[in-house]
């Protein structure tokens, strides 16, 4: 047992000696959580003897302590024993490997530049482990280092720690709790020493790679210098770390790959690796290239895609088109992947692989990194693993100290959350690029897990081609004009290795620079008529105007089936009381014994959607319940705690439906979402906010991707964001879920904006959504208490007939001619106003609901509105404050739609709602209720 725990020490920490506190601190933490201590602590900890009758749990501390005075005296008796032999040196030996695998890569030559500030690393002295040179040539065992041999010279030992931990590459493994991993990963690189022989091709194709990347930049700059292009130089290893990634991935039976990356290399990456036509892109540098529609965007946001050749078949490459806002591609890349993934019911990951490529500064600064690592391996948003490639330029913008940039020791360490292996690798050995790059995939397709490459290198010019880096850089910069290139550091080695001749070497700039200029491809692997069954086919969903209408209406007796199936529950699933109502209350509604509640019409929406061969896919913080409890799809059995999702028992062979409470983030999820969206036309893809307020934590991706991706890329995207708004006196936050910030960023139909106020209404629109081949972003603004509103209610008949109306006029038995005044207005006042009106025998007023703002519906309104012909008045009525809701946004298409009547009151469009704010509603209960009850009022007496 004491053994044991010696063990345990060395490979927890390399600090064996004072571990009494660490191992009492661990043991505390075993006590609250058992699972939350690595799984060897916990198997050591649940062989303690438990005392005295009680469990172990009953005397905190004292079998730990009684382990320790045992191995106390064991380790006096090992220390006696010792000092008479080399037993005591042999432990010595082991630690002092220990601390080469712990400690190594702060000591590795990792930095091209030689800037990195030194670290004192004295664990990897000799004498910090009362070891001296005399003990140099005496042989001990090796332990589980893995050289091949049980003993060695001590001399021999040093030198493999020192070839395989401090040379090109800096390994971080020992974070690692799984020892099955840390020991594979030991392994591949202890057993070569960090330096596998590469054959003579295999440098060769190093060296064609290098001068790609090198040749494309110098091409560019001296044929448009000063011109913007976020050139490579100086991080050339790049480009056959890439292809490396490509072909490897290939062989393994890797058949798409999702790129993410910022601009800085990424034309070299378009040309060179997914094989864009240079022509193409010194067009687009010429100012040649002509948009058909929308913005475009600048040459280094754009995507592109291309199928590429490799040993195990054709691969698919797509590169994600991405903003200037770095970082937020990650996760759109992933919910792209997954999405490649769900349609090849590639559930472990094998066939789609993530690619992110990410900048130092960005990496250690941007809080989505973090998000975005937190879900990799959740059930919502795994994807088998992504390999990330930090391009490390050790510069971001202009902050290049580190105590500017982080306060962590690598730019890497975030990924240490997940225990993600991580190596630094010098950028100008692309010996060790190449073999760090073919670790960090074997790892991602044994473990299905992150792993990261820090590519450290440095950037030749400044953060663009117009800058002038010496000026706020001027250390670093001297050293860099003084610094010779990958490429020339790589070919002189190889020429003076014998691989090649100098005049081969040369030959190969020779070879590509002509290419480049015949207008060649020069990504060699590129497939020239590609596989197009490798993915989507997006062709039914291009070229479609904007409609709103679409047959949305199902055959009643489908209906009743299908209501029937969603609302069975089996045997043995023991349903929770409220959620057994809930199903009760629904089977009264499918049997017509009762009104169709939101919860009924929304899930059935879904059921009908999947009998029709559409997935659907929800996910949200709480959307397995509903945040107001209003969906429960996922019915926990009360019996075990297992689950029973109703709707993914529709029928045999029925589409996949997929519903996840997410981890509690907003931007990288809905990111995640709307790649998945932008990658799956066929599936109904909903982000439901927990409040909508809360849509504002991901603003970046609605303003970056959802309201501008196909204006700017031409990428279409059927996303739906569900997000719970309306004022019902719940605060400032969990009022409003800024319906102003959407119609604001509204223009060339780029999404639609709806506000449903009914169970029909929601049904039609979830189904129109996937039904209609175009493919907009859909923002709804949902309902809280309108859930249950005894008023808001359909029957079976508006679900079998209908379709989403995008007015909906006035519901009541109005005389048209004796119409005085119509008040419009969106969302749940429109239940304020009719009890208001009915209580005072308003019957001079019409109340007409606009549930679709955006595209505004002028058509439809004026359908409305034409038979009102002794109209004086019309009012918007809105319970957001003047300065927010619809009004300014929306009040234009209003007074165009007044002016088309015959009495032109656009003019006369009055507003009805709370005066102008900073915050979106009032915190006391008391002040809302006036609020509510005033604006209302005025809707009928302004
Ligand atoms: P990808 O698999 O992302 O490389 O996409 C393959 C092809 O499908 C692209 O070249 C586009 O022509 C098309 N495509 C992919 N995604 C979209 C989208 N969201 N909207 C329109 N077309 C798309």
């Amino acid at each position: 047992m004491q053994q044991g725990i010696m063990e345990l020490m060395w490979n927890s920490s390399h600090v064996s000696g004072s571990n009494v506190h660490y191992v009492e601190a661990l043991y505390e933490q075993y006590l609250a959580d058992p699972g939350s201590v690595p799984e060897e602590w916990r198997t050591y900890f649940d062989q303690l003897p438990s005392v005295e009758g009680g469990s172990t749990h009953d005397v905190p501390l004292s079998p730990v302590r009684h382990q320790f005075e045992q191995l106390g005296r064991a380790r006096r008796t090992t220390t006696a024993a010792a000092d008479s032999g080399e037993s005591k040196k042999q432990v010595k030996v082991l630690q002092l490997i220990n601390a080469y695998r712990f400690r190594g890569h702060q000591k590795a030559d990792i930095d091209p530049l030689d800037l990195r500030s030194p670290v004192p690393v004295p664990d990897l002295d000799l004498s910090f482990h009362q070891l001296s040179k005399d003990d140099l040539d005496t042989e001990f065992q090796t332990g589980s280092f893995f050289l091949g041999i049980d003993k060695a010279p001590l001399r021999e030992i040093v030198e493999a720690l020192e070839q395989t931990y401090c040379r090109s590459i800096g390994c971080e493994v020992m974070h690692i709790v799984d020892t099955e991993e840390k020991r594979w990963l030991q392994q591949r690189f202890e057993s070569v020493r960090s330096s596998p022989k590469f054959s003579d091709d295999v440098r060769k194709h190093l060296l064609e790679r290098l001068t790609a990347a090198e040749g494309l930049e110098n091409y560019l700059a001296s044929k448009y210098p000063g011109t913007k292009r976020f050139g490579l130089e100086g991080g050339e290893s790049f480009i056959p770390m890439m292809d490396e990634l490509i072909q490897r991935g290939g062989g393994y039976g890797v058949k798409e790959v999702v790129i993410g990356m910022a601009h800085r290399g990424r034309l070299n990456l378009l040309v060179n690796i997914l094989g864009k036509n240079p022509s193409e892109l010194i067009d687009e540098f010429d100012g040649k290239k002509l948009i058909e529609r929308g913005s475009g965007d600048v040459k280094y946001h754009q995507g592109f895609s291309s199928n590429v050749m490799t040993p195990g078949g054709e691969v698919h490459l797509a590169l994600a088109f991405n903003p200037s806002h770095l970082e937020i591609v990650s996760p759109v890349v992933e919910g792209s992947v997954r999405a490649r993934q769900d349609r090849r019911d590639d559930l472990e990951g094998t066939k789609v692989l993530p690619i992110n490529i990410h900048g130092d500064a960005a990496f250690a600064g941007q809080g989505v990194v973090m998000e975005t690592f937190q879900m990799s391996q959740t059930r919502a948003y795994k994807t088998g693993g992504t390999v990330h490639i930090v391009i490390n330029n050790q510069v971001g913008f202009t902050t290049s100290h580190p105590q500017d940039t982080r306060s962590t020791e690598y730019c890497t360490d975030i990924a240490k959350m997940v225990q993600a292996p991580i190596f630094h690798v010098n950028g100008d050995d692309p010996d060790a690029v190449l073999h760090a790059t073919q670790v960090a995939l074997d790892y991602r397709q044994q473990f299905k897990k992150d792993v990261v490459i820090d590519l450290v290198c440095y950037r030749r010019r400044g953060h663009n081609e117009a800058d002038e880096p010496s000026g706020t850089q001027p250390m670093m910069y001297r050293k860099i004009k003084e610094h010779p290139s990958s490429r020339t550091l790589y070919a002189q080695r190889l020429v003076e290795q014998g691989v090649l001749s100098e005049d081969d070497a040369k030959a190969m700039i020779e070879t590509y620079r002509e290419d480049l200029m015949a207008g060649n491809h020069v990504a060699n692997a590129l497939v020239q008529e590609p596989n197009t069954s490798l993915f989507v086919d997006w062709q039914p969903y291009l070229g479609h105007e904007w409609s709103g209408h679409a047959e949305t209406g199902v055959e009643m007796k489908r209906l009743q089936r299908l209501a029937g199936k969603m609302c069975e529950i089996p045997d043995g699933v023991e349903v929770q009381r409220q959620v057994a109502k809930i199903y009760e209350d629904r089977r009264k509604m499918q049997a017509g014994g009762l009104g169709l509640n939101w919860g009924f019409a929304e899930t059935l929406a879904y059921a009908t959607l999947l009998d029709e061969g559409h997935p659907v896919r929800i996910t949200g913080q709480d959307v397995g319940r509903g945040t107001f409890s209003h969906r429960h799809a996922v019915v926990h059995n009360q019996k075990d705690g297992s689950v029973h999702v109703p709707l993914q028992h529709m029928g045999d062979g029925q589409p996949r439906f997929t519903i996840h409470d997410s981890f509690l983030s907003e931007e990288a999820v809905l990111a995640f979402e709307y790649g998945y969206a932008t990658t799956a036309p066929n599936h109904l893809v909903i982000w439901e906010a927990q409040f909508g307020d809360f849509f504002n934590g991901a603003q970046v991706v609605v303003d970056q991707f959802i309201s501008s991706g196909e204006t700017k890329w031409g990428r279409l995207c059927g996303l739906t964001m569900l997000l719970p708004h309306g004022y019902e006196g719940q605060g400032p936050e969990h009022s409003s879920a800024r319906l102003e910030r959407f119609l604001q960023m509204c223009a060339e139909h780029n999404m639609q904006v709806c506000v449903p106020t009914t169970p029909a209404q929601i049904f039609h629109l979830l189904r129109r959504q996937v039904i209609r081949k175009l493919r907009k972003p859909l923002v709804v603004m949902t309902p809280k208490s309108l859930l249950r509103h005894k008023e808001a209610v359909s029957s079976l008949d508006d679900l079998a007939n209908g379709h989403f109306h995008m007015v909906l006029p006035d519901q009541g038995s109005l005389d048209a001619g004796q119409v005085k005044r119509v008040i419009m207005c969106a969302g749940k006042v429109y239940y304020d106003l009719a009890a208001w009106r009915e209580e005072n025998e308003r019957n001079d007023t019409a109340i007409l609901r606009i549930e679709q703002l955006y595209p505004f519906p002028k058509e439809e309104l004026f359908e409305a509105l034409k038979d009102y012909v002794n109209l004086e008045s019309v009012v918007w009525c809105q319970e957001e404050p003047l300065n927010q809701g619809a009004w300014y946004s929306s009040q234009h298409h209003m007074r165009a739609v007044a002016d088309m009547l015959n009495n032109g009151l656009g003019g006369e469009l009055k507003f009805a709602g709370r005066p102008a704010s900073a915050a979106p509603a009032a915190g006391y209960m008391s002040v809302h209720t006036e609020q509510q009850r005033q604006l209302v009022e005025d809707a009928f007496n302004v």
